[in-house]
């Protein structure tokens, strides 16, 4: 096994200010109908602050390799192990790869990546979204000091995605899984409806939106509706129905 990353991760991580390693996959565990659990063995710096993502190596079925980006669940720094959970009910290189991934098979990793970390500032904290964006949610959500208060609506696509964690004794959990059903990937209604279900507390919240295109969109403006202000929206496209995420693991967010 080598254990020099890529000569392409290294020139990427150095661009942008982050650490290319190759970690080993410790073990891949299914945890539900469209979510596995990968966890990495490396480098506990590559999984930064709550909320940040990284970057992975994988191959495409024609033999090219492309970057794919996920969110990190949890670290042990101790051990140096990195924990994903990774959304594997559609066909693509990333959610292939989780599949497959094995004990001991080598992977370039560059971290960490992202801009979207908890707002210290807030009382509570809404968390919305897609599976996608649970393992951040949680993440961010452990790191939540009490008193506090946190907001969850995920839609899922099956009743065994609806993954729980386990928070900080005094702070305030709330959460519905809205069930998709038979709507559209990038439909946003049953959000929309879960926020609507929602009377927002009276004090300084901050809203954090993790999911599909088009969901993340419509809740975005939903939210200002609701009277919260710009800089209390964090918000990041994850994926786009019908689209592959683009090589570097971003979504197309061109057009409508
Ligand atoms: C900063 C960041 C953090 C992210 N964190 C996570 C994370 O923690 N966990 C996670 O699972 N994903 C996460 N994602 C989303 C993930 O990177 C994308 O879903 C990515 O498209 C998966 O790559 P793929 O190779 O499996 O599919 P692609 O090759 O990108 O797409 C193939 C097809 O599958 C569809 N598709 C892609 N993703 C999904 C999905 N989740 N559900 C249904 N259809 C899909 C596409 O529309 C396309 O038609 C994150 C993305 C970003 C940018």
């Amino acid at each position: 096994m080598t254990n020099s990353p890529h000569d392409s991760s290294i020139t990427l991580a150095e661009r942008l200010g982050a650490t290319a390693l190759v970690c080993e996959v410790f073990s891949s565990t299914r945890l539900s109908t469209s979510i596995h659990e990968v966890v990495l063995a490396g480098n506990a710096t590559l999984a930064g602050v709550p909320g940040n993502d990284v970057m992975i190596r994988v191959a495409t079925t024609a033999g090219a390799f492309v970057r794919r980006r996920y969110s990190v669940r949890d670290v042990d720094a101790e051990r140096g192990h990195v924990t994903l959970w990774i959304t594997t009910g559609h066909d693509g290189p990333g959610s292939q790869w989780a599949r497959r991934a094995r004990p001991g098979d080598p992977v370039d990793v560059i971290g960490p990546r992202g801009k979207v970390v908890l707002n210290e500032r807030a009382d509570w904290h809404l968390f919305l979204g897609d599976t996608t964006g649970l393992a951040s949610f949680y993440r961010m959500a452990q790191s939540i000091e009490a008193p506090g208060r946190a907001i969850f609506i995920v839609e899922i696509d099956h009743s065994g995605d609806a993954l729980t964690a386990d928070f900080n004794e005094g702070l305030g959990v709330t959460g519905i899984f809205v069930d998709r059903q038979d709507r559209a990937k990038d439909d946003p209604s049953g959000l929309l409806r879960g926020l609507a279900a929602f009377a927002l507390p009276p004090d300084r919240g901050h809203a954090y939106l993790f999911g599909e295109f088009h969901r993340i969109k419509a809740v975005r403006v939903a939210l200002g509706d609701r009277g919260l202000a710009d800089e209390d929206v964090s918000f990041k496209a994850y994926w786009r129905t019908g689209r592959e995420n683009a090589d570097h693991g971003e979504p197309d967010k061109s057009g409508d």
